[in-house]
């Protein structure tokens, strides 16, 4: 009953990638035993390294990204954290954008900190005025464009240009998850290393939480990789292949969203309650002039702010009354998803105040969701 010797039988092949789940990988004899964790070189050492399944998924991400390598983590979270662990040391300077997202910034400021690592916020529209932020230490500069709820786009050629020209060894990170890893080519733009939550358009339908780290070179990816073994954190071989399921479907579901945001977005704009619709492809959106110069699509989460009038109870109303949008965190998966923020009182970001709103569209009729936002907006 213990002793397994299964194999893939002769002549049996399937579209499905198999899930290969394993913590032991088996050695075939005593002198071979070795725990390096670099598996593309050694060969398959260690569940921890991942299996067939999460090399796979890493592989895919990584000819998607255009990178060196990639390894897959246990969350997009998770993967920020790898990088940074990583790459700082006590007495490290990191430059984070003021719309980052808010995980990200609190590992700076709580855990990092701690751990003797200082960090700073820009303000995301910067540019090349980065330079006059770049100290002596300065070791890591994060970008993400567009930034999280209030959707920035980044001059990002600019802010590497200006890292790089600061010094030997100051390197630029991105958190690529809006771009899907696709609307935006990030090693063509400067960037030395990227990060996505799979979790969101990669894995598509709310089910899995995964991260990728992917490298422009060997070297980071012995630094990476080296800290990953240490840290411990393996991503499910299951979830991988939920995973690998979800981008065979991915070009059809962006296509589909990135239409429907786009005439939802255009909606929004024209009606008198709000604002400013905080769609990249729309001109009223921050950064819009890089989206168009860099970016080659754009995805469904975007934000919409109402006019100054609008009072708390009203914007939380407008999205209690949504039925088919519901109300929770992440997105890119197959149902659209409202949330409001209330940035009073926050220092690093754009005084929207109580007003701002995001949007995740999922896969519903387009012309069903502007009818429930329409019936949002009346009963706000
Ligand atoms: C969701 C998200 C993450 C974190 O991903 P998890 O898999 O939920 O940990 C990181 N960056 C961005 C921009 C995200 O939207």
């Amino acid at each position: 009953m213990i002793h397994s010797d299964t194999k893939v039988p002769e002549g049996y092949r399937s579209l499905a990638s198999p899930v290969y789940r394993g913590s032991t990988t088996l050695f075939p004899d005593a002198a071979s035993v070795d725990d390096s964790w670099d598996q593309h070189e050694a060969g398959y050492t260690y569940g921890l390294y991942g299996t067939p399944t999460t090399l796979e998924l890493a592989g895919r991400i990584c000819e998607l990204e255009k990178g060196y390598r990639t390894i897959v983590t246990a969350g997009g979270q998770g993967a920020i954290a790898l990088i940074n662990l990583a790459l700082l040391k006590s007495g490290d300077h990191m430059l984070i954008p003021e719309s980052v997202y808010t995980p990200n910034r609190k590992l700076a400021f709580h855990v990092l900190r701690r751990l003797g690592v200082e960090s700073s916020s820009y303000p995301p529209e910067i540019a090349g005025g980065i330079k006059e932020l770049l100290r002596e230490n300065t070791r890591l500069v994060w970008c993400e464009s567009p930034g999280s709820i209030t959707m920035e786009v980044q001059d990002v050629p600019a802010i590497a240009e200006a890292a790089h020209a600061h010094g030997d060894g100051t390197l630029v990170a991105m958190d690529n998850t809006w771009s899907a890893g696709i609307y935006f080519d990030a090693f063509a733009h400067g960037v030395d290393l990227t990060m996505q939550a799979l979790t969101k358009y990669v894995g598509g339908h709310s089910d899995l939480l995964l991260g990728s780290v992917t490298v422009k070179d060997k070297a980071l990816h012995q630094q990476l990789g080296l800290t990953h073994q240490l840290l411990g954190c393996a991503a499910a071989p299951d979830d991988c292949s939920l995973a690998l399921r979800g981008m065979k479907t991915m070009a059809v579901r962006l296509k589909h969203i990135e239409g429907s945001s786009l005439r939802i977005a255009q909606w929004l704009a024209g009606r008198a309650e709000i604002e400013r619709v905080l769609q990249p492809a729309l001109e009223s959106s921050p950064g819009h002039e890089f989206w168009k110069r860099d970016f080659t699509g754009s995805a469904g989460v975007f934000s919409i702010v109402f006019k100054p009038q609008a009072t708390k109870a009203e914007v939380l109303r407008f999205v209690d009354e949504l039925e088919l949008f519901e109300i929770g965190y992440s997105w890119g998966g197959v149902t659209s998803l409202a949330v409001a923020y209330d940035f009073h009182g926050s220092k690093t970001r754009s005084d929207y105040g109580h007003r701002i709103v995001r949007l995740n569209i999922g896969l519903e009729d387009t012309e069903d969701l502007i009818e429930d936002l329409e019936r949002g907006l009346a009963c706000m």
